[in-house]
């Protein structure tokens, strides 16, 4: 039987384990596309700039095809978790902050010490509170006025 990958399993798999930040990076990038919708004209590229560098980034490769191949994802280090999305051609950010009782949550997540299965279920754990935590409580979404562009053209 042939089954079709769920959108997390192929984030993981891209991502190589499963950890609270692509968990972090899941729920954002599918917040961003369904505020984003459809793309507005076919030549229009979504870009991405995210504000830290994180396991979250990745699941933003994935699911919202911007890779930073292609210059699509861009990061500028500023130790914050708020990310912006942006279809070129349009004038709007789709800004989203990662909210305090998130982030208190993965700081002071911490598997040191502990053994394999305990590790494992630790992670699990971690993960499923960022999935199922309410989005009003995950994040604050806005959207604003403003452009990405890519660097180097
Ligand atoms: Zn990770």
């Amino acid at each position: 039987m042939c089954v079709e990958k769920t959108p997390w399993e192929l984030v993981i798999d891209f991502h190589g384990h499963t950890c609270p930040g692509i968990a972090v990076g899941y729920r954002v990038a599918q917040l961003a596309q369904r505020e984003m919708g459809i793309r507005p004209t076919p030549d229009s590229e979504l870009l991405v700039k995210a504000f830290t560098q994180s396991c979250a980034v990745d699941a933003m490769q994935v699911l919202n095809k911007a890779t930073l191949g292609r210059r699509a994802l861009m990061i500028e280090e500023t130790q914050q978790h708020l990310y912006q999305f942006h279809f070129t051609g349009t004038h709007e950010l789709h800004q989203i902050r990662i909210a305090q009782e998130v982030l208190e949550h993965l700081a002071a997540f911490n598997i040191e010490g502990l053994s394999p299965r305990e590790k494992q279920n630790k992670i699990l754990e971690e993960v499923q509170f960022v999935l199922s935590i309410e989005e009003s409580a995950f994040c604050h979404y806005e959207l604003i006025p403003g452009e990405l562009k890519k660097r180097g053209h």
